[in-house]
């Protein structure tokens, strides 16, 4: 059989083992072993952390889901290999050992490393801040990211956007929240910013990890706690152990997720890498939205029919007061240094025109939508 009817018989996708099966020709085989050792040279092989359990459903499935377009769509020039939380470091030394180097990558969200600067939490989510669509607005195109990469720089870090939750529920309550006084006292799993508003309405915010949530609801050791949304808390059998499902999550309105690179790592790409990386990175933010808009919505309906979950929407003078005080604990993240200066700046501003715009245009359209 001659070369070329070989090659045409088993088609394109056999054109190298055909070069390899028809050389008797030195050069060719010459040509090949200098292509593959070209090849492993250039392969990065980069592991990713992550604050998430293995496999944890939309947060860690989209880090593994990053990993592999990233490989995929690099041909495996970049090969990068997923971790849970403690497989390789703790979920809360993601942050250090991806600056340092240990792995090249991370998956997480900006709030957990408020350590490092408070105004951090601000590209994660703040009480009262952006919903998805808004915080993505911000971050692409409202100067958001860029100032967001100026700061992680100072830690050899590049960041991106990598997932968005939307609004969160507000929460899984034993007793009806009718007024302010009802929060008095109340012990409720919610941590960070929301944590501190809550407090200084009067309640008193505990910080636990999600494992741990269920037992200390069903014991009585909490009243009451947040999580995610009607998909993961679904999930954690809630519903068994509170009466009450709270919305709108108004302490989490649109958490942004983040991918982080080690910048040595990233610097060591070629262009056409680097851009694969970054568009990786906006598929998954994207996705990630797509995915719990998908899976909450039919998990609402799960809880609501078949477990009879009773809905409630927190009273408009709570929401008003929890609204008041976040003001007030976001504007003094404001004042501590100059970078936590310009980051608040530049959101307070968006926030204010984007909310005008969406008065109009997604708001007015949600109302028109509902009308009798
Ligand atoms: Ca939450």
């Amino acid at each position: 059989m001659k070369r070329r009817d070989f090659v045409k018989k088993i088609g394109v996708g056999g054109l190298v083992a055909g070069a390899v099966f028809t050389a008797g020709c030195s050069k060719q085989d010459e040509a090949v072993s200098k292509n593959t050792a070209v090849k492993k040279e250039n392969v990065h092989k980069w592991k990713m952390v992550t604050t998430w359990p293995k496999n944890f459903p939309v947060l860690g499935t989209s880090a593994n889901n990053l990993a592999e377009v990233i490989t995929k769509m690099s041909g495996g020039r970049i090969q990068v290999k997923v971790y849970g939380s403690k497989e390789l470091v703790p979920a809360f030394e993601v942050f250090d050992a991806v600056s340092r180097g240990t792995a090249e990558m991370g998956h997480g969200s900006a709030y957990y490393w408020k350590g490092k600067n408070e105004a951090i939490q601000f590209f994660s989510t703040v009480p009262f801040g952006l919903t998805a669509q808004e915080m993505n607005g911000w971050l692409y195109h409202g100067g958001g990211l860029k100032i967001w990469e100026e700061v992680y720089a100072q830690y050899n870090l590049v960041p991106a956007p990598a997932g968005n939750t939307g609004v969160q529920m507000g929460g899984w309550f034993n007793k009806e929240i009718n007024s302010l006084d009802d929060l008095k006292g109340l012990k409720m799993r919610i941590p960070g910013l929301g944590g501190e508003v809550f407090k200084r309405a009067g309640g008193t915010p505990v910080n636990l990890p999600g494992g741990e949530l269920y037992t200390a609801l069903q014991t009585g050791a909490l009243d009451a706690t947040e999580w995610v949304g009607p998909y993961n808390d679904l999930a954690f059998g809630f519903h068994k152990v509170a009466k009450y499902y709270y919305y709108p999550g108004w302490h989490e309105p649109g958490t942004t997720l983040e991918a982080i690179i080690n910048k040595d790592a990233f610097e060591l790409l070629s262009d056409d890498l680097k851009e694969i990386v970054r568009t990786a990175c906006k598929m998954v933010n994207q996705d990630m939205l797509s995915e719990y808009t998908a899976r909450n919505n039919a998990a609402l309906v799960t809880l609501v029919n078949e477990h009879k979950v009773q809905l409630r929407v927190f009273p408009d003078d709570v929401l008003r007061k929890l609204r008041n005080i976040s003001d007030e604990v976001v504007a003094e993240l404001a004042v501590k240094d100059a970078t936590a200066k310009r980051i608040y700046s530049s959101f307070k501003i968006y926030r204010e025109q984007v909310n005008a715009w969406h008065e109009i245009s997604e708001k007015a359209f949600m109302r028109a939508r509902a009308l009798k």
